[in-house]
């Protein structure tokens, strides 16, 4: 009984594997004809200063799968990075965050608004990548000094003068940069000296928290004290109560975004949006 046992368990984990292998791969077809079809689409959730104010947005990608549904982010990003695919996705991302930019026409209630978008390693790292930021400013006729991006850890965790002379040719332009989860990843208090950013993004994970364990209130006041002394902004993420907002106003956090504000909206929703505030 037992081996029979053990044949059906091992028989049903082989079929549960092979399922997932080519789940995989089908996943990653289709997301290879994601943007040819048209299923992608950016949401954008507001960034507020203390002042209540209405600052930015950060760009957000949604992917529908014409069967599945919805796929999250977290899956079919990474999924984007190991398959390639990263690069014609990051592509959309930019050419589609900077046309939303260039329609926040100076006088209107975005007009000030800077549009935030996540880059990814592997899509940094490649060699043409200053020339698609450049094409999708270009294209779009976006003003280069309202596009922020936002780097990961996993960005600048190699080959940090080729990363720096990378970054120096597009903050040449007025493009600004943001390092986005940052504690989250191995980076080192040297990195930080020789980066050209503006902004350290302080990871949801600290910020949530926040309240109830004194370590994570630690590295919060310690983030913000570092962006203070090395002259760059400071924005905490995920923040969902006003609790968490008070704690970080009083630290020092000047800039929020999470639920409390707002969930990513469809561009028109941040309009409106904006057009209240
Ligand atoms: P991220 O850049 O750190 O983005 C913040 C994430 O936190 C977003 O998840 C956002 O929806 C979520 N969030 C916002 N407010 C709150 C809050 O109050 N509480 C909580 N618990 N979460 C909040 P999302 O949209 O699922 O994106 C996940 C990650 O996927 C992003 O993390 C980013 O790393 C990546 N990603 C999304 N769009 C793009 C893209 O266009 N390009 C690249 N390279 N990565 C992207
Ligand atoms: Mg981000
Ligand atoms: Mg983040
Ligand atoms: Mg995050």
């Amino acid at each position: 009984l037992a081996k029979h046992d053990g044949r059906s368990t091992f028989r049903l984990f082989d079929e549960g594997l092979r399922n997932s292998v080519a789940e995989r791969a089908q996943l990653e077809a289709a997301l290879r004809q994601a943007v040819p079809r048209n299923e992608l689409r950016l949401l954008y959730q507001p960034q507020i200063d203390a002042d209540d104010a209405l600052v930015g947005a950060e760009a957000l990608c949604r992917w529908t799968h014409p069967e599945r549904g919805p796929v999250s982010p977290a899956v079919f990003i990474a999924l984007a990075e190991d398959s390639g695919s990263i690069y014609a996705l990051g592509e959309w991302v930019l050419r589609t965050a900077c046309r939303e930019l260039a329609g926040w026409r100076p006088g209107t209630p975005l007009g000030q608004a800077v549009m935030a978008v996540n880059v990814s390693a592997r899509q940094f790292h490649h060699p043409d990548f200053v020339s698609q930021v450049l094409d999708a400013l270009h294209s779009t006729d976006a003003d280069p000094a309202r596009l922020k991006l936002e780097l990961t850890e996993s960005v600048v965790a190699r080959d940090l003068d080729a990363i720096v002379n990378k970054m120096g040719a597009l903050k040449s332009l007025g493009v600004r940069f943001s390092l986005d989860d940052f504690g989250t990843g191995y980076s080192s208090l040297s990195y930080l000296k020789r980066l050209p950013l503006d902004q350290l993004k302080i990871d949801q994970s600290f910020v949530r928290d926040l309240l109830a364990d004194p370590n994570d209130a630690a590295i919060v006041r310690t983030v913000i004290a570092l962006g203070a002394s090395l002259g760059l902004d400071v924005v905490a993420e995920g923040v969902e109560t006003a609790e968490q907002r008070a704690v970080l106003l009083a630290a020092g956090c000047h800039i929020y975004q999470g639920y409390l504000f707002a969930p990513p909206l469809p561009a028109e929703g941040l309009l409106a949006l904006a057009g209240r505030s």
